[in-house]
């Protein structure tokens, strides 16, 4: 099973992709996974497979991504 989170506190470097393993997911992909999926979310997706998760694309989310932030969305900052 996969490691426990053991703090919201912990360096991002931390959370990996739940379906390729992928490391290192900037916060971005964290906040965009907590904003489409549930801020209480703890299994985060990378781009790719968001977007596949989705069934929309990795532009679409960076789109969403900017979005978010000119709104002044807190999971961006
Ligand atoms: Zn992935």
């Amino acid at each position: 099973m996969y490691q426990h989170l053991q703090s919201e506190n912990m360096a991002n470097r931390y959370y990996s992709c739940v379906a390729c393993d992928k490391k290192g997911l900037d916060k971005d992909t964290v906040g965009i996974n907590k904003k489409l999926l549930g801020i209480d979310v703890k299994s985060f997706y990378c781009m790719d497979c968001l977007a596949d998760y989705l069934g929309c694309n990795v532009q679409d989310i960076r789109d969403k991504i900017e979005v978010f932030k000119e709104e002044g969305c807190k999971l961006f900052q």
